[in-house]
């Protein structure tokens, strides 16, 4: 049997979760009983923000070839992620929502599976919506890939009109991976070495650390003994399967398969994405295949339970969210106005939220997330050096030789009339144009230099709502280069905020400290007092603001009649009292950390 393996890549919302479904169905990998909505998306978090954070594959079959879905996260928090589940697959199907039109998260994937030259099936979605403009869609994925017309797919994922055709299409274009089975000698032969990709890693409580795996070549069979190039770790197989989409397990997977591989193993670091499999006997004379990278943290944050007695339950929740996260890095720190906590390291903003909404929803932590900072290499003039990514550390100013801190290129590709906006958002983020090129006649691709600093917090989502979600972005780490930060204070009736000071470039030390009293005071919930809140650079008060006293009672308004709304109002009251952090005499709910960041 043929193999195809594939991926679609589509705008949040414009319906790969429910094509998935339909596929599922009319090839019936999926009872039509067992079905429910959005199969693929197994996070509850997934579903509520309708994003894909975990990919899940499924292998079905249609018309005697073996098919392999593999879904991409979309987000550049993510991107090295997406780039591997690309690397294990020889199509994309781009799905475009017919009253959208061609959105970026669609453009900057699209970027990558055209870089990767894989066989890109357009289709058109939601066909059955009154407002579906099919013409126009059609139209766009003309200019964006220089399709012809009559090979664009015309879908209703929803009915499941036209989703057969789809199938059909990638059975017939995208090139197959390879035939199953392969010719006797063929995989254990000389020179057919197992090189097996992993383009992602799961601990499971009963089979350990499972990686998924696209067979590259030669084959995987239980018992063998197996290497990871990258890690240099031996391991013995446990099982070998493919999904269906829950693991099946198989004697052996070969060339050109999507399956996965249990290893035994207790430590999700030892099972990298980007590594390469092998078998130990064969390691010397193996390659590694190219592009293996271990993805580095790029914001870090402290992570406090609001209530000091919960942190032995935030001990063990973090425990188990880093089984399942290689780039989740968590080190135990204590404050003196937080308690016990951790210092944690993420791979952007929006890692951060899914590490804290987890925390939050699957072991019922509430926390205090201080607000995030990068990494800054400081030389004293002692002439110690010190790594330094919380204002909590940072050093007072007279003790500072020199500071660094790490720049990257990014590339930014829009539609042309976005250009001023980008160019005006650029600027306002430090960041340096170093080229630029034209693509086609309506999109461009820039070329910037910027901090890191300025590109993990918001420049990604600011980007997307500036060019109406058709910019996207992508970048790597350059290298150090001389930084010169300050730490902010933040003052709430004249006692320091400790968790809410932040390092900051000198020169915006103004502008961001009128930002964050603006801020903060929507945020503080009023007092009986007024209460002044300041932003201080080294004891210089830099920006002030006061939120007014409280006026009322909560229950004021209720007066006479209903006893039980009263108590609940009251109760709602208390609950949120719980959430709060104690700062000083001042209390913060917890998100408001994160909020302060944003612009
Ligand atoms: P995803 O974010 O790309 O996975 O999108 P989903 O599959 O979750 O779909 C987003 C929304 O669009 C859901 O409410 C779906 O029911 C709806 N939807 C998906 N496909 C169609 C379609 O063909 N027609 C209509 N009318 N709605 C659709
Ligand atoms: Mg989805």
């Amino acid at each position: 049997m043929e193999i195809r393996n594939f991926c679609i890549i589509a705008h949040i919302d414009h319906g790969k979760s429910t094509l998935a479904d339909r596929m599922l169905e009319l090839t019936h990998t999926v009872e039509m009983r067992n079905m429910q909505a959005q199969l693929l998306d197994s996070m509850e978090l997934e579903r509520e923000k309708g994003i894909t954070i975990k990919l899940q594959p499924v292998r079905m079959e249609h018309k005697g070839f073996i098919m392999n879905l593999i879904d991409t996260p979309g987000h550049v928090d993510f991107q090295y992620e997406v780039s591997r589940s690309l690397k294990a697959v020889e199509g994309a199907i781009l799905l475009v929502d017919a009253t959208q039109g061609v959105q970026a998260q669609t453009v900057s994937n699209l970027y990558f599976a055209l870089e990767q030259n894989l066989e890109i099936i357009p289709v058109i979605n939601k066909i059955d919506l009154p407002a579906a403009d099919v013409e126009g869609v059609s139209q766009e994925i003309i200019n964006l890939l220089g399709s012809k017309k009559e090979d664009i797919l015309h879908i209703s994922a929803k009915t499941g009109q036209g989703v057969l055709e789809v199938l059909d299409a990638v059975c017939e274009k995208v090139p197959a991976a390879a035939s199953l089975p392969l010719p006797e000698g063929e995989l254990e032969g000389v020179g057919a070495g197992l090189r097996a990709l992993i383009f992602d890693s799961v601990y499971d409580d009963y089979k350990g650390v499972v990686a998924y795996v696209r067979v590259m070549e030669g084959s995987v069979t239980q018992g063998d003994s197996i290497t990871f190039l990258g890690t240099d770790v031996d391991d013995r197989v446990v099982e070998v399967g493919v999904f269906k989409p829950q693991f099946l397990s198989r004697e052996r997977i070969g060339a050109g398969e999507i399956g996965y591989i249990a290893t035994g193993l207790k430590n999700i670091r030892q099972a990298r994405v980007g590594d390469t499999i092998t078998k130990t006997v064969e390691k010397q004379n193996v390659q590694q295949l190219p592009g293996f990278a271990i993805p580095q943290p790029k914001v870090f944050a402290g992570l406090y339970p609001v209530d000091g007695s919960d942190f032995p339950v935030l001990r063990e929740a973090m425990g188990r969210l880093q089984l399942n996260d290689s780039s989740l890095t968590a080190h135990m720190e204590r404050s003196h106005a937080l308690g016990q906590g951790f210092r944690c390291g993420f791979l952007g903003m929006l890692h951060l939220e899914i590490v804290q909404e987890r925390l939050r929803r699957e072991f019922d932590v509430e926390l205090v997330v201080t607000t995030p900072s990068v990494l800054y290499h400081v030389v004293l003039t002692s002439g110690e050096k010190k790594d330094i990514h919380t204002p909590d550390a940072f050093p007072d100013p007279s003790f500072i030789e020199s500071m660094e801190e790490q720049w990257c290129s990014a590339d930014i590709l829009l539609p042309r009339k976005y250009l001023g906006a980008v160019f005006e958002v650029m600027a306002q983020h430090e960041g340096n144009l170093i080229s630029q090129e034209v693509l086609g006649t309506e999109r461009m691709l820039l070329h910037y230099e910027l901090p890191l600093r300025e590109l993990v917090v918001d420049l990604y989502d600011q980007l997307k709502s500036i060019t109406s979600g058709y910019g996207s972005l992508s970048y790597d780490v350059i290298g150090w280069r001389q930084a010169d930060v300050v730490k902010l204070t933040i003052l709430m009736n004249h006692e320091i905020a400790e968790a809410l000071s932040l390092i900051i470039p000198r020169s915006k030390a103004e502008a961001i400290g009128r930002r964050v009293v603006d801020k903060l005071k929507d945020l503080v919930p009023r007092q009986q007092f007024a209460v002044p809140i300041q932003a201080a650079v080294g004891g210089k008060v830099v920006a002030r603001e006061t939120v007014p006293a409280l006026r009322k009672d909560v229950t004021a308004k209720l007066y006479g009649g209903d006893v039980t709304r009263k108590r609940k109002l009251l109760d709602k009251q208390k609950k949120g009292k719980k959430r709060l952090s104690t700062k000083g005499s001042i209390n913060l709910p917890p998100e408001a950390y994160i909020q302060l960041l944003k612009r």
